[in-house]
């Protein structure tokens, strides 16, 4: 470990634990980025949370919390350090008579849904898994599929969030509520979320049925009972088929009925629609065939032939299970304008340019399916809003995701292409992207601040007060969130022309510990396929703890010129502005947890 780190942990209270390893890989869940932290931390409460945070401003480290690292994105990427809440799991608090549960932030979906079983109670809609950590569904707007419900963080009520000063900050819609809103979907760039309250429902079962339809048969019932006729909803689109499955499920009494099998949940539909998938990357144009054949076997060859049902605990029932290694790239638009972007988007497919209107050729692009339609309503939330909230507040939200799997962790040859004419139509119909998944470079920080207006900015007024050196900021953040000095007086014309928007925002040049990426490439290494391995700047190997040079190797010349900086037991912060900002929003919470004084 640093010296540096070693000398600054020294003066921290050595009762509280500081779990760390010096060896650790991090990767997404599909192995599409990897990189290797110098640190990678599971603290076990709240005062080993405080106690690494006061070591990182201290030792001017970056840190980067993840759950279960389902993002599939850079998001999650960093050389610095990596704090995992896996150990930080425990259900604190269960009101059975209001259903107010809290628990700390590190449960995963799973075990949460476990725990509240024993009592009766559930979670009031889910995603498609249920792997995630609590905090890494909310910190992402993680939805499911149903107009019944807004985004998975709807049920949330109160967030406890642990800033870069190392305070405890509690909000919620009444207390503290911009911070609150700020996060929401917060993207891991305000702090470490150390408790988390949910409304819980009482635990129900679900009947659910499938089959396949004409993809024209979809179109015609779209606005007259395809997504309200059942509670949840949900449609998987084959393109060149143009049929879909439509899935549906309300909640029931009956008695629990398993589902039946099907080809790819066995172990031999599995690996052959996975070989199919590997042969497509060297012969593309099979991939009509192969969703002919696969989905055939799957749901049945004639649309209405085949009516899969069962009936399961929601808990379970609401999942899906989503086979191989994946980029996703999903947006959110007006449900309204769903036929027209299907319809543009399947004649782009199958090569009827004209009737796409996207000005990108789709000659030779062959795709994976299903692409998924899912919905979702958040325009009904009575609480406030949260800032970075993708979906539409005016009405229900449409969600397009266009799947391609990795067979083998190898990636697609499309990729590029398709994700260019699909994003092109997204924007077009006034989209926004999932903020977890794969958009491309192509978006960045100028037209996601279009996207979001004033609440973006808000976002960072808020995250820039609680955290000013950077220390929740990567590169992820300084490409989408942070404005570029570069265009920074396009950037003031249009804060001007914007009469809601508060102020200048800080440049991505004035955060000390935002961690900038130096490298990508591919890891080569047996068992990552076509990973990346994705390498940060290594900041702190620039300076001592004084802020002095040191040698031009990127080594620290001795642990000698340590000390020196550290006279005195207690580090300052990074900016010495950074605790009249931290009081600032600590003012008026519900409760704030301070240090104890570090043993010199
Ligand atoms: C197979 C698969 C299926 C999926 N299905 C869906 C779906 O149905 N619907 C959908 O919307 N999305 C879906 N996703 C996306 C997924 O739900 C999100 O990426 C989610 O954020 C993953 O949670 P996680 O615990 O893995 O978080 P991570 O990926 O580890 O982290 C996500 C973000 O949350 C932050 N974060 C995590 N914990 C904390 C914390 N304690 N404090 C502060 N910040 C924190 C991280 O810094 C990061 O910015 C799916 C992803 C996969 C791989």
């Amino acid at each position: 470990m640093d010296p540096r780190i070693t000398y600054e942990l020294s003066k921290l209270d050595p009762a509280i634990p500081f779990r760390a390893s010096t060896s650790h890989l991090h990767h997404t869940w599909a192995k599409t980025f990897f990189s290797i932290p110098e640190l990678y931390i599971q603290p076990e409460s709240v005062a080993e949370i405080q106690k690494l945070v006061t070591l990182a401003r201290r030792c001017g480290r970056r840190i980067v919390t993840v759950g279960s690292c389902h993002s599939p994105s850079d998001l999650t990427c960093t050389s610095s350090w990596v704090v995992n809440l896996d150990n930080f799991r425990r259900v604190l608090d269960i009101d059975k008579q209001t259903g107010l549960i809290t628990v700390e932030a590190g449960i995963r979906v799973r075990d949460l849904g476990l725990e509240l079983e024993k009592h009766g109670l559930t979670l009031p809609n889910l995603g498609s898994i249920d792997d995630q950590s609590i905090a890494g569904v909310i910190s992402t707007g993680t939805h499911g599929s149903s107009l019944r419900y807004g985004l998975l963080s709807d049920a949330v009520r109160a967030i406890s969030i642990v800033l870069a000063n190392g305070q405890v900050v509690r909000c919620n819609a009444t207390n503290n509520p911009i911070l609150f809103r700020a996060a929401l979907i917060s993207l891991g760039a305000i702090g470490i979320i150390s408790e988390i309250t949910i409304q819980a429902v009482p635990s129900f079962k679900i009947a659910w049925h499938q089959s396949l339809q004409p993809l024209s048969h979809i179109l015609e019932n779209w606005s007259s009972g395809l997504w309200t006729s059942s509670e949840y909803v949900r449609v998987w689109w084959m393109p060149y088929l143009e049929r879909a499955i439509v899935w549906r499920a309300d909640k029931t009494d009956l008695p629990v009925q398993p589902p039946p099998k099907n080809f790819y949940g066995e172990r031999l539909g599995y690996h052959i629609y996975h070989n199919l998938l590997y042969l497509s990357n060297y012969f593309p144009r099979i991939l009509p065939w192969v969703e002919w054949f696969v989905f055939g076997m799957q749901y049945g060859f004639k649309p209405g032939a085949v009516v899969t049902e069962a009936v399961e605990p929601g808990r379970t029932g609401l999942l899906m299970n989503c086979l191989y290694s994946q980029f996703v790239n999903e947006w959110a638009i007006p449900l309204e304008k769903g036929p027209e972007a299907i319809t543009r988007l399947s004649a782009w497919l199958n090569g009827d340019e004209k009737t796409a209107q996207i000005p990108f050729s789709s000659k030779g692009l062959w795709v994976h399916c299903p692409i998924e339609v899912r919905v979702s309503d958040t325009s009904k939330r009575t609480d406030p809003r949260p800032l970075l909230d993708p979906t539409c507040a005016s009405g229900p939200t449409l969600f397009l995701n266009a799947t391609l799997y990795r067979p083998y962790l190898r990636d697609p040859p499309c990729i590029d292409r398709y994700y260019e004419g699909f994003e092109w139509l997204m924007r077009d119909l006034g989209g926004r992207p999932h903020w977890a998944k794969n958009f491309t470079d192509a978006i960045g920080q100028k037209e996601l601040r279009q996207m979001y207006g004033a609440d973006l900015d808000e976002f960072l007024r808020v995250r820039n007060a609680s955290d000013l050196d950077g220390m929740f900021l990567g590169e992820w953040h300084l490409r989408n969130l942070i404005p570029d000095p570069s265009s920074q007086e396009e950037e003031k014309e249009l804060i001007e022309k914007d009469e809601d928007s508060s102020a200048e925002q800080p440049d991505r040049s004035t955060f000390p510990l935002g961690e900038r990426e130096t490298e990508r490439r591919k890891l080569g290494v047996r068992g990552t396929g076509d990973g990346v391995e994705w390498i940060g700047d290594r900041a702190w190997l620039a300076t001592t703890a004084s802020g002095a040079d040191i040698s031009a190797g990127g080594k620290e010349k001795d642990n000698a010129s340590i000390p020196a900086s550290s006279s005195s037991p207690a580090s300052p912060p990074m900016t010495a502005a950074s605790e009249e900002s931290f009081d600032h929003l600590a003012h008026g919470e519900a409760s704030v947890v301070t240090l104890p004084p570090p043993s010199v």
